[in-house]
């Protein structure tokens, strides 16, 4: 649920704040900075602040410079919660997925000629440790300028939306990163993830507030945002502060 005005909901109730990383607290894989560590600094003083990411725990830690979160990861396949006496993040869950590696590489072959790209760099698919894949349209070895410019505003991807989701019913799929596809295996989204954290550990959903950028269908925020928990909008992380203000 898209807060348009932060009196929509009632902040005495809330006790957990959940975060995006890319686009939300940084740039996408840049390490966080001075303001918004003090966002978030003062922010924990009165709620739990927590992690939800599309990302592998250990990276996002790594990218927030090792702060003090617990953090929901691959889509909550992962979740580390942060140890104060090492200073480090201990995973007490990783959850590994079968995948179908043959007839997954086959759709995404399908869907190359379909859509005509088929010339690539490196490999045509990559899978992960999860379960999860990434179909990278532009191929996994393509040069990062190639792939930034690719498809900036998702122009090309979206048409291609729906087909993917079609060859891939078993799996959420995502527009990611800069030029690829990333599919999780459903029902794994960043709502799911949030709610079995809610049941494991006795929160409703009305105490807790999410804050995230990618919030428009295929966007890997948008399970979120159109779910039951209160969910801000951020388009610019430089003002990250000026949005969250309500709260402090
Ligand atoms: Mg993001």
């Amino acid at each position: 649920m898209i807060l348009t005005y932060p009196s929509q909901i009632d902040t005495s109730k809330l006790k957990v704040i959940a975060f995006d990383l890319d686009g939300t607290l940084t740039q996408h894989r840049t390490p966080l900075d001075d303001a918004n560590r003090a966002v978030l600094d003062k922010l924990s003083k009165k709620y739990r602040i927590l992690m939800v990411g599309a990302g592998m725990c250990a990276r996002i830690f790594n990218q927030m410079g090792g702060y003090p979160v617990d953090i929901l990861g691959n889509y909550g396949l992962q979740y580390a919660k942060y140890n104060p006496e090492t200073k480090t993040i201990d995973v007490i869950r990783d959850t590994v997925l079968p995948c179908d590696r043959e007839s997954s590489a086959e759709k995404v072959e399908a869907m190359r000629r379909e859509f005509g790209l088929t010339e690539y760099a490196g490999e045509s698919i990559e899978f992960h440790a999860s379960g999860a894949i990434t179909f990278p349209l532009l191929g996994k070895s393509a040069k990062i300028e190639d792939k930034l410019a690719f498809d900036p505003d998702r122009a090309k991807r979206r048409p291609m939306y729906p087909r993917v989701k079609e060859l891939f019913p078993e799996y959420t799929v995502f527009i990611g990163g800069s030029s690829s596809f990333d599919m999780v295996p459903a029902p794994n989204d960043k709502f799911y993830a949030l709610s079995k954290l809610c049941a494991e550990e006795g929160y409703s959903h009305d105490e807790v507030l999410y804050v995230g950028d990618d919030y428009l269908e295929g966007g890997n925020d948008h399970a979120v945002a159109v779910s039951d928990i209160a969910f801000v909008t951020i388009d610019d992380y430089t003002k990250l502060s000026e949005r969250l203000a309500f709260l402090l």
